[in-house]
């Protein structure tokens, strides 16, 4: 589904990513770990298509297609979701018609028809049961007085209705209490499935205790360090990060 080869990429002159290679298949969960400002963020950006970065080298593939020249609303378009894609607040436009603003655009691109509104709600109760949200959530303004809690939720829920193919989440368990990540995390579960795939961006292993992960990746100073499964989490969360800057060459 997603396949990174040799990518290089940073912001103004500076390189951060000095050489990733990542493939994602459908089905996988893939977990991304490194200390702070290792570059997780900005691995997760320039897949999303932020434009700020720029990339200077490598390839990222997503269904075969090179994704390098398309915005990041055709990314979308194409199935890539990145939390806090939306993470403004705008007073006035509610989740609801956020929501089906983006669910009709993706659609149009598609080449498909509007969804008829009866089926929009019908979809959007059902995916707030999943995620045990509020009915009244989705009269409030996008994100304007949201919790940090509801804002991850929210996310959440957005990704629930766009059903991406590939659901990129950084640091989504930031700021959750231990009953808002374990909800969070059980929708992420519910959602996946064998034409999907997950790409979990995370600080901490807590988050992989609820989200099992196929493959963990370790990335430090802009490159991927060390691959293994969900048992290099649970080694990283008992040792700390130490011991993989000291294996690295100097
Ligand atoms: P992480 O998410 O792993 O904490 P980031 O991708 O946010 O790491 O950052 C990696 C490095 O790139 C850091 O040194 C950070 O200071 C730098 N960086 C990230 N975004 C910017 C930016 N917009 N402008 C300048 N430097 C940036
Ligand atoms: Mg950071
Ligand atoms: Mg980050």
């Amino acid at each position: 589904m997603l396949k990174i080869s040799n990518l290089h990429a940073g912001i103004d002159g500076t390189e951060i990513l000095k050489g990733i290679d990542l493939e994602i298949k459908a089905g996988e969960v893939h977990a991304i770990m490194g200390p702070n400002g290792s570059g997780k963020s900005t691995l997760s950006s320039v897949v999303a298509g932020r434009e700020d970065y720029e990339v200077t080298q490598g390839h990222i593939d997503f269904e075969g297609e090179d994704l390098m020249d398309l915005a990041p609303e055709e990314r979308a378009h194409k199935g890539v979701f990145l939390s806090f894609q939306y993470p403004i607040e705008i007073p006035g436009v509610t989740v609801t018609n956020f929501l089906k603003t983006s669910i009709n655009e993706t659609r149009k691109a598609q080449g498909l028809e509007p969804m008829p509104a009866n089926v929009m709600l019908k979809k959007m109760r059902e995916k707030m049961s999943l995620l045990e949200m509020d009915k009244g959530f989705l009269s409030r303004s996008l994100n304007e007085g949201f919790s940090g809690g509801e804002k991850k939720r929210n996310e959440i829920f957005q990704m629930a209705m766009l059903e991406p193919k590939l659901a990129i989440l950084d640091e989504t368990d930031s700021g959750l209490d231990i009953d808002a990540l374990r909800i969070v995390a059980n929708g992420v579960n519910k959602l996946k499935n064998k034409n999907n795939a997950v790409l979990l961006i995370t600080h901490y292993q807590r988050l992989l205790d609820y989200i099992v992960p196929d493959f963990v990746h370790v990335l430090y100073k802009g490159k991927i360090v060390k691959s293994g499964d969900k048992n290099l989490a649970l080694e990283l969360e008992e040792r700390g990060y130490d011991w993989i800057k000291e294996e690295q060459p100097a």
